[in-house]
Protein backbone atom coordinates (compact mmCIF):
# COMPACT_ATOMS: atom_id res chain seq x y z
CA UNK A 1 0.00 0.00 0.00
CA UNK A 2 1.45 3.41 -0.79
CA UNK A 3 1.96 6.05 2.60
CA UNK A 4 1.63 9.14 0.22
CA UNK A 5 -0.48 10.55 -1.78
CA UNK A 6 1.41 9.92 -4.76
CA UNK A 7 -0.59 9.28 -7.94
CA UNK A 8 -2.22 6.02 -8.81
CA UNK A 9 0.18 4.20 -10.64
CA UNK A 10 1.86 0.73 -11.13
CA UNK A 11 0.82 -2.50 -10.86
CA UNK A 12 -0.24 -2.36 -7.48
CA UNK A 13 -3.06 0.61 -8.60
CA UNK A 14 -3.78 -0.87 -12.28
CA UNK A 15 -7.12 -1.28 -11.06
CA UNK A 16 -7.82 1.63 -9.00
CA UNK A 17 -6.49 3.68 -11.65
CA UNK A 18 -8.87 2.12 -14.51
CA UNK A 19 -12.01 2.16 -12.11
CA UNK A 20 -11.28 5.88 -11.02
CA UNK A 21 -12.27 7.06 -14.47
CA UNK A 22 -15.31 5.34 -14.96
CA UNK A 23 -16.50 7.35 -11.08
CA UNK A 24 -17.20 10.79 -12.29
CA UNK A 25 -19.07 9.82 -15.86
CA UNK A 26 -21.58 7.56 -13.79
CA UNK A 27 -21.91 9.48 -10.17
CA UNK A 28 -22.87 13.05 -12.56
CA UNK A 29 -25.18 11.30 -14.52
CA UNK A 30 -26.92 9.65 -11.15
CA UNK A 31 -27.27 13.37 -9.86
CA UNK A 32 -28.78 14.75 -13.05
CA UNK A 33 -31.74 12.53 -11.74
CA UNK A 34 -31.39 12.04 -8.34
CA UNK A 35 -29.04 14.70 -7.02
CA UNK A 36 -30.51 17.48 -4.47
CA UNK A 37 -30.25 21.08 -5.71
CA UNK A 38 -32.82 22.72 -3.42
CA UNK A 39 -31.19 22.89 -0.18
CA UNK A 40 -30.93 26.38 1.11
CA UNK A 41 -27.04 26.90 1.20
CA UNK A 42 -27.19 25.63 -3.01
CA UNK A 43 -29.50 28.49 -4.24
CA UNK A 44 -27.09 31.28 -3.76
CA UNK A 45 -23.32 29.02 -2.60
CA UNK A 46 -20.90 31.85 -1.33
CA UNK A 47 -17.51 30.62 0.42
CA UNK A 48 -19.35 31.60 3.29
CA UNK A 49 -22.83 30.19 2.72
CA UNK A 50 -21.26 26.79 2.07
CA UNK A 51 -18.56 27.31 4.93
CA UNK A 52 -21.69 27.23 7.13
CA UNK A 53 -23.65 24.51 5.62
CA UNK A 54 -20.33 22.35 5.42
CA UNK A 55 -19.64 23.45 9.50
CA UNK A 56 -23.79 22.88 10.56
CA UNK A 57 -23.52 18.72 8.74
CA UNK A 58 -20.47 17.72 10.32
CA UNK A 59 -22.17 15.14 12.26
CA UNK A 60 -25.51 16.38 12.19
CA UNK A 61 -28.28 15.27 9.48
CA UNK A 62 -29.68 17.59 6.74
CA UNK A 63 -33.36 17.93 7.62
CA UNK A 64 -32.22 18.70 11.14
CA UNK A 65 -29.48 21.43 9.65
CA UNK A 66 -31.87 23.12 7.15
CA UNK A 67 -33.70 25.06 10.25
CA UNK A 68 -30.61 25.90 11.81
CA UNK A 69 -29.03 27.05 9.35
CA UNK A 70 -32.08 29.80 7.33
CA UNK A 71 -32.10 31.05 11.20
CA UNK A 72 -28.12 31.37 11.53
CA UNK A 73 -27.85 33.13 7.95
CA UNK A 74 -30.79 35.23 8.22
CA UNK A 75 -29.37 36.46 12.19
CA UNK A 76 -25.30 36.43 10.58
CA UNK A 77 -26.03 36.89 6.66
CA UNK A 78 -21.85 37.14 5.84
CA UNK A 79 -18.67 36.88 7.74
CA UNK A 80 -18.94 40.21 9.09
CA UNK A 81 -21.73 40.28 10.99
CA UNK A 82 -20.76 36.88 12.35
CA UNK A 83 -17.58 38.64 13.70
CA UNK A 84 -19.15 41.08 15.15
CA UNK A 85 -21.82 39.27 17.00
CA UNK A 86 -21.40 38.60 20.79
CA UNK A 87 -20.40 34.77 21.43
CA UNK A 88 -23.59 34.35 23.69
CA UNK A 89 -25.78 34.88 20.32
CA UNK A 90 -23.87 32.22 18.47
CA UNK A 91 -24.40 29.84 20.69
CA UNK A 92 -28.19 30.97 21.05
CA UNK A 93 -28.30 30.35 17.10
CA UNK A 94 -26.44 27.18 17.75
CA UNK A 95 -28.59 25.82 21.01
CA UNK A 96 -30.02 22.23 20.15
CA UNK A 97 -27.52 21.70 17.24
CA UNK A 98 -24.88 20.14 19.86
CA UNK A 99 -21.33 19.86 19.22
CA UNK A 100 -20.72 23.38 20.81
CA UNK A 101 -17.01 23.60 19.77
CA UNK A 102 -18.27 24.16 16.18
CA UNK A 103 -19.88 27.47 17.00
CA UNK A 104 -17.28 28.75 18.84
CA UNK A 105 -14.59 27.84 16.12
CA UNK A 106 -16.92 29.54 13.40
CA UNK A 107 -17.09 32.55 15.40
CA UNK A 108 -13.34 32.76 16.00
CA UNK A 109 -12.44 32.02 12.40
CA UNK A 110 -14.77 34.99 11.08
CA UNK A 111 -12.95 37.43 14.03
CA UNK A 112 -9.98 36.11 11.80
CA UNK A 113 -11.12 36.46 8.09
CA UNK A 114 -12.13 40.10 9.26
CA UNK A 115 -8.90 40.73 10.94
CA UNK A 116 -6.40 39.19 8.13
CA UNK A 117 -8.91 39.16 4.80
CA UNK A 118 -11.15 41.77 4.64
CA UNK A 119 -13.96 39.95 5.25
CA UNK A 120 -13.81 37.38 2.54
CA UNK A 121 -13.29 33.86 3.01
CA UNK A 122 -9.32 33.14 1.27
CA UNK A 123 -9.24 31.34 -2.30
CA UNK A 124 -6.50 29.51 -1.35
CA UNK A 125 -6.46 26.32 0.12
CA UNK A 126 -3.87 26.40 2.77
CA UNK A 127 -4.83 29.65 3.89
CA UNK A 128 -8.41 28.44 4.55
CA UNK A 129 -6.83 25.58 6.63
CA UNK A 130 -5.35 27.85 8.92
CA UNK A 131 -8.72 29.01 10.34
CA UNK A 132 -10.26 27.31 13.53
CA UNK A 133 -12.69 24.71 12.36
CA UNK A 134 -11.65 23.91 9.14
CA UNK A 135 -9.97 20.69 7.80
CA UNK A 136 -8.88 20.00 4.00
CA UNK A 137 -11.93 18.11 3.33
CA UNK A 138 -13.64 20.98 4.63
CA UNK A 139 -11.52 23.89 3.22
CA UNK A 140 -11.90 21.05 -0.21
CA UNK A 141 -15.62 21.45 0.12
CA UNK A 142 -16.05 25.29 0.30
CA UNK A 143 -13.84 25.77 -2.52
CA UNK A 144 -15.43 23.20 -4.60
CA UNK A 145 -18.79 24.24 -4.01
CA UNK A 146 -18.64 28.09 -4.12
CA UNK A 147 -15.56 28.48 -6.36
CA UNK A 148 -16.01 25.33 -8.61
CA UNK A 149 -12.30 24.90 -7.78
CA UNK A 150 -11.03 21.16 -8.16
CA UNK A 151 -10.31 20.07 -4.74
CA UNK A 152 -11.30 16.95 -3.44
CA UNK A 153 -13.24 16.20 -0.47
CA UNK A 154 -13.25 13.03 1.91
CA UNK A 155 -15.88 14.10 4.38
CA UNK A 156 -17.98 10.67 6.27
CA UNK A 157 -20.11 10.13 3.01
CA UNK A 158 -17.26 10.64 0.76
CA UNK A 159 -15.19 8.49 3.02
CA UNK A 160 -17.36 5.43 2.93
CA UNK A 161 -18.37 5.14 -0.52
CA UNK A 162 -14.82 5.35 -1.34
CA UNK A 163 -13.66 2.75 0.64
CA UNK A 164 -16.32 0.16 -0.48
CA UNK A 165 -15.43 1.04 -4.20
CA UNK A 166 -12.27 0.19 -3.54
CA UNK A 167 -12.17 -2.13 -1.03
CA UNK A 168 -10.20 -0.20 1.37
CA UNK A 169 -9.11 -1.45 4.47
CA UNK A 170 -7.84 -0.47 7.58
CA UNK A 171 -8.87 2.45 10.06
CA UNK A 172 -10.53 5.45 7.73
CA UNK A 173 -9.94 8.12 9.64
CA UNK A 174 -5.80 7.41 10.34
CA UNK A 175 -2.58 6.58 9.00
CA UNK A 176 -2.03 5.05 5.60
CA UNK A 177 -5.44 4.19 4.97
CA UNK A 178 -6.40 7.45 5.36
CA UNK A 179 -3.46 8.67 3.11
CA UNK A 180 -5.20 5.98 0.56
CA UNK A 181 -8.51 7.49 0.63
CA UNK A 182 -6.97 10.93 -0.28
CA UNK A 183 -5.26 9.52 -3.25
CA UNK A 184 -8.73 7.89 -4.01
CA UNK A 185 -10.52 11.35 -3.41
CA UNK A 186 -8.22 13.00 -5.66
CA UNK A 187 -8.25 10.61 -8.58
CA UNK A 188 -11.96 10.18 -8.90
CA UNK A 189 -12.39 14.38 -9.11
CA UNK A 190 -12.86 15.34 -12.33
CA UNK A 191 -11.44 18.13 -13.69
CA UNK A 192 -15.06 20.03 -15.02
CA UNK A 193 -17.95 19.82 -13.16
CA UNK A 194 -16.28 19.64 -9.44
CA UNK A 195 -19.58 21.19 -7.76
CA UNK A 196 -22.11 18.93 -8.95
CA UNK A 197 -19.38 15.94 -8.59
CA UNK A 198 -18.79 16.95 -5.26
CA UNK A 199 -22.39 17.23 -4.25
CA UNK A 200 -23.25 13.95 -6.03
CA UNK A 201 -20.62 11.61 -3.79
CA UNK A 202 -22.38 13.17 -1.22
CA UNK A 203 -25.49 12.78 -2.03
CA UNK A 204 -24.14 9.22 -2.75
CA UNK A 205 -23.00 8.43 0.41
CA UNK A 206 -26.29 10.19 2.48
CA UNK A 207 -28.91 8.71 0.53
CA UNK A 208 -27.63 5.10 -1.11
CA UNK A 209 -24.00 4.37 -0.16
CA UNK A 210 -25.55 4.49 3.54
CA UNK A 211 -23.72 3.09 6.81
CA UNK A 212 -26.15 0.28 6.83
CA UNK A 213 -27.96 -0.97 4.40
CA UNK A 214 -26.58 0.65 1.62
CA UNK A 215 -29.21 0.02 -1.44
CA UNK A 216 -26.40 -1.07 -3.95
CA UNK A 217 -29.47 -1.69 -6.43
CA UNK A 218 -30.60 1.74 -6.74
CA UNK A 219 -26.61 2.59 -6.83
CA UNK A 220 -24.75 4.23 -10.32
CA UNK A 221 -21.18 2.57 -8.81
CA UNK A 222 -22.64 -0.94 -9.00
CA UNK A 223 -20.55 -2.04 -11.73
CA UNK A 224 -17.57 -1.18 -10.63
CA UNK A 225 -17.89 -1.41 -6.41
CA UNK A 226 -15.78 -4.20 -5.39
CA UNK A 227 -17.30 -4.15 -1.93
CA UNK A 228 -19.97 -4.97 -3.87
CA UNK A 229 -18.74 -7.65 -5.93
CA UNK A 230 -17.52 -9.49 -3.18
CA UNK A 231 -20.08 -9.15 -0.39
CA UNK A 232 -18.23 -7.04 1.27
CA UNK A 233 -20.04 -3.45 1.67
CA UNK A 234 -20.93 -4.73 5.78
CA UNK A 235 -17.20 -4.93 6.50
CA UNK A 236 -16.34 -1.67 5.06
CA UNK A 237 -15.10 0.63 5.69
CA UNK A 238 -13.05 -0.86 8.86
CA UNK A 239 -14.78 0.01 11.75
CA UNK A 240 -12.53 2.68 13.89
CA UNK A 241 -10.51 1.81 16.17
CA UNK A 242 -11.62 3.94 19.48
CA UNK A 243 -10.69 3.85 22.86
CA UNK A 244 -13.60 3.22 25.79
CA UNK A 245 -15.37 6.07 26.94
CA UNK A 246 -14.75 6.27 30.50
CA UNK A 247 -17.94 7.70 32.87
CA UNK A 248 -18.04 10.60 35.23
CA UNK A 249 -20.25 11.62 37.67
CA UNK A 250 -21.10 15.25 38.95
CA UNK A 251 -24.14 17.01 40.76
CA UNK A 252 -26.32 19.51 39.27
CA UNK A 253 -28.39 21.96 41.21
CA UNK A 254 -32.00 22.70 39.26
CA UNK A 255 -32.77 25.84 41.73
CA UNK A 256 -35.99 27.57 40.25
CA UNK A 257 -37.34 30.74 42.09
CA UNK A 258 -40.82 31.73 42.71
CA UNK A 259 -41.48 33.13 39.35
CA UNK A 260 -40.31 29.94 37.40
CA UNK A 261 -36.94 31.08 36.65
CA UNK A 262 -34.01 28.64 36.25
CA UNK A 263 -30.88 29.47 37.68
CA UNK A 264 -28.22 29.09 34.85
CA UNK A 265 -24.34 29.30 35.60
CA UNK A 266 -21.78 29.81 32.52
CA UNK A 267 -19.40 27.25 31.77
CA UNK A 268 -15.85 27.95 31.49
CA UNK A 269 -14.62 28.97 28.09
CA UNK A 270 -12.67 25.83 26.83
CA UNK A 271 -13.82 22.09 27.38
CA UNK A 272 -17.12 20.23 26.95
CA UNK A 273 -20.21 23.01 26.52
CA UNK A 274 -17.60 26.00 26.73
CA UNK A 275 -19.23 29.41 27.28
CA UNK A 276 -23.18 27.98 27.03
CA UNK A 277 -25.36 28.57 30.46
CA UNK A 278 -25.65 25.61 32.17
CA UNK A 279 -26.66 24.52 35.51
CA UNK A 280 -24.26 24.63 38.69
CA UNK A 281 -22.34 21.76 38.44
CA UNK A 282 -19.54 20.16 41.12
CA UNK A 283 -17.86 17.12 41.41
CA UNK A 284 -19.61 16.36 44.71
CA UNK A 285 -22.80 16.70 46.15
CA UNK A 286 -21.02 17.88 49.32
CA UNK A 287 -19.78 21.03 47.31
CA UNK A 288 -23.14 21.34 45.77
CA UNK A 289 -25.17 21.98 48.40
CA UNK A 290 -21.97 24.33 50.47
CA UNK A 291 -22.19 26.34 47.22
CA UNK A 292 -26.18 26.51 47.55
CA UNK A 293 -26.24 27.28 51.54
CA UNK A 294 -23.53 29.86 50.76
CA UNK A 295 -25.30 31.78 47.68
CA UNK A 296 -28.92 31.23 48.06
CA UNK A 297 -29.46 30.25 51.78
CA UNK A 298 -32.47 30.24 52.11
CA UNK A 299 -33.24 27.67 49.09
CA UNK A 300 -34.71 24.08 50.19
CA UNK A 301 -33.81 21.41 48.09
CA UNK A 302 -37.05 19.70 47.42
CA UNK A 303 -36.63 16.81 45.42
CA UNK A 304 -33.27 13.67 45.11
CA UNK A 305 -35.50 11.81 42.93
CA UNK A 306 -35.15 13.08 39.71
CA UNK A 307 -33.62 10.71 37.15
CA UNK A 308 -30.02 11.35 36.32
CA UNK A 309 -29.28 12.80 33.01
CA UNK A 310 -26.66 10.60 30.90
CA UNK A 311 -24.43 12.88 27.92
CA UNK A 312 -22.56 11.75 25.73
CA UNK A 313 -19.15 13.33 24.38
CA UNK A 314 -16.11 12.34 22.42
CA UNK A 315 -14.17 10.95 24.91
CA UNK A 316 -16.16 10.44 28.16
CA UNK A 317 -19.45 10.03 29.23
CA UNK A 318 -21.31 12.29 31.87
CA UNK A 319 -23.53 10.93 34.23
CA UNK A 320 -25.16 14.73 35.85
CA UNK A 321 -27.29 13.67 38.89
CA UNK A 322 -29.73 16.34 39.67
CA UNK A 323 -31.17 17.92 42.64
CA UNK A 324 -33.71 20.17 42.60
CA UNK A 325 -34.11 23.26 44.74
CA UNK A 326 -36.64 26.40 45.43
CA UNK A 327 -35.88 29.69 45.95
CA UNK A 328 -38.67 31.98 46.97
CA UNK A 329 -37.11 34.57 48.48
CA UNK A 330 -35.82 37.80 46.63
CA UNK A 331 -33.79 36.40 43.39
CA UNK A 332 -30.08 37.59 44.50
CA UNK A 333 -27.73 38.02 41.36
CA UNK A 334 -25.14 35.86 41.71
CA UNK A 335 -21.41 36.39 40.24
CA UNK A 336 -21.37 34.23 36.66
CA UNK A 337 -24.86 33.02 37.16
CA UNK A 338 -28.18 34.58 35.72
CA UNK A 339 -31.90 34.20 36.03
CA UNK A 340 -33.29 32.00 32.87
CA UNK A 341 -36.91 33.02 32.35
CA UNK A 342 -37.98 30.54 29.51
CA UNK A 343 -41.04 32.90 28.41
CA UNK A 344 -38.51 35.60 27.95
CA UNK A 345 -35.88 34.17 27.01
CA UNK A 346 -32.07 35.84 26.81
CA UNK A 347 -29.95 35.13 23.86
CA UNK A 348 -27.82 32.94 25.56
CA UNK A 349 -26.45 29.40 24.19
CA UNK A 350 -27.96 26.88 26.84
CA UNK A 351 -26.77 22.91 26.97
CA UNK A 352 -28.28 20.10 26.55
CA UNK A 353 -28.20 19.85 30.29
CA UNK A 354 -30.50 22.94 30.21
CA UNK A 355 -32.52 22.30 27.82
CA UNK A 356 -33.50 19.19 29.11
CA UNK A 357 -35.41 20.26 32.21
CA UNK A 358 -36.50 23.21 30.31
CA UNK A 359 -38.66 20.19 28.66
CA UNK A 360 -39.61 17.80 31.35
CA UNK A 361 -39.33 19.72 34.92
CA UNK A 362 -39.86 23.52 33.96
CA UNK A 363 -43.02 22.93 31.87
FE1 LIG B 1 -22.00 1.67 -1.88
FE2 LIG B 1 -23.35 -0.49 -2.74
FE3 LIG B 1 -22.83 1.55 -4.39
FE4 LIG B 1 -20.88 -0.05 -3.60
S1 LIG B 1 -22.64 -0.64 -4.84
S2 LIG B 1 -20.80 2.19 -3.69
S3 LIG B 1 -21.51 -0.48 -1.48
S4 LIG B 1 -24.15 1.60 -2.57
Amino acid sequence: MPTGEEPLAGATHARDAALTESIAPSLLAWAERNGRCDLPWQLDPTPYRVWVSEIMLQQTQVATVIPYYEGFIERFPDVAALAAAPLDEVLHAWTGLGYYARARNLHRAAHLVVERHDGCLPDAIDALQTLPGIGRSTAGAILALSRGARHPILDGNARRVLARLFAVEGDPVSGDTLSRLWTLAEACTPQDRVPEYTQAIMDLGAAVCRRSRPLCDECPLQDACLAYRTGRQRELPSPRRRAARPCQSAYALVIRDAHGALLLQRRPSVGVWGGLWSLPQFETEKESLLWLATHLPTAIIERHDVPSQRHVFTHYELELRLRVARHDATRREIAGCTWYDRHNPARVGLTRAVTEILDTLCQ
